[in-house]
């Protein structure tokens, strides 16, 4: 999953960055609001950290915007301002969930689990396929029943092709999906990453999982 935190002040911005990657969050921090309009036109979040007083604007404003034109994607406010008319305002707006400053990683991660919980719950908060079980609410990876230890990046990358079993996926896509910016992404780094998956859940006498389709990019089977 990916999630989108707005934040001008660096050393927060870099803690929130570091915490959720170590969740297993595919993370893109951005620090005004011109970057946070270019992150979102860039590609799809399934979540936004949002930090509202930012040096070129109001975080207010960007998630009006965001609303009118259809992003409907949990966004969690987070900001110094902490009275109770300026969270109504926040959720009336459209956030879906407010957390003044100063507050504890523990809880903000709690409530980003709560926020993508229920979006999930319209969705499949496991996949399978092939003996491989991905669950996408305890971020854990399990093979016909044993643990499978990924890196956050490979776990988006699993992801990716557990939501497209069968389907042959470009690689620009893939990039796309597990990569902050995939503007910036060497795609040989890909070939890295899915070797590093492959060496984890095909093992030496299994079958292959995947296949690499060329000049193109990769299928689940
Ligand atoms: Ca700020």
């Amino acid at each position: 999953m990916k999630v989108l935190v707005v934040e001008d002040q660096r050393r927060l911005g870099q803690f929130l960055k570091k915490g959720l990657s170590e969740q297993s969050y595919t993370t893109t921090w951005v620090q005004t609001c011109a970057e946070a309009r270019d992150a979102l036109c860039e590609t799809h979040y399934d979540g936004i950290i949002l930090d509202l007083g930012l040096p070129d604007g109001d975080g207010l404003e960007l998630l009006r915007e965001w609303r009118k034109s259809g992003f409907n994607e949990p966004v969690l406010i987070l900001s110094a301002r902490d009275t109770v008319q300026d969270r109504v305002k926040g959720l009336d707006i459209g956030a879906d969930d407010y957390l003044p400053k100063p507050f504890s990683l523990e809880e903000l991660l709690a409530r980003i689990r709560s926020l993508l919980r229920r979006k999930a719950s319209s969705k499949e908060p496991v996949l399978e396929h092939r003996g491989v079980r991905l669950d996408l609410l305890t971020r854990s990876v399990t093979q016909n029943g044993v643990p499978v230890e990924l890196t956050t990046r490979e776990f988006a990358l699993l992801e990716v092709f557990m939501n497209n079993p069968g389907r042959v996926l470009p690689r620009t896509l893939i990039c796309e999906k597990i990569w902050e910016s995939h503007y910036d992404v060497d795609t040989n780094l890909l070939d890295v990453y899915m070797s590093k998956l492959r060496a984890k859940l095909e093992g030496d006498a299994g079958k292959p999982l995947f296949k690499t389709v060329r000049g193109v990019g990769y299928q689940f089977l």
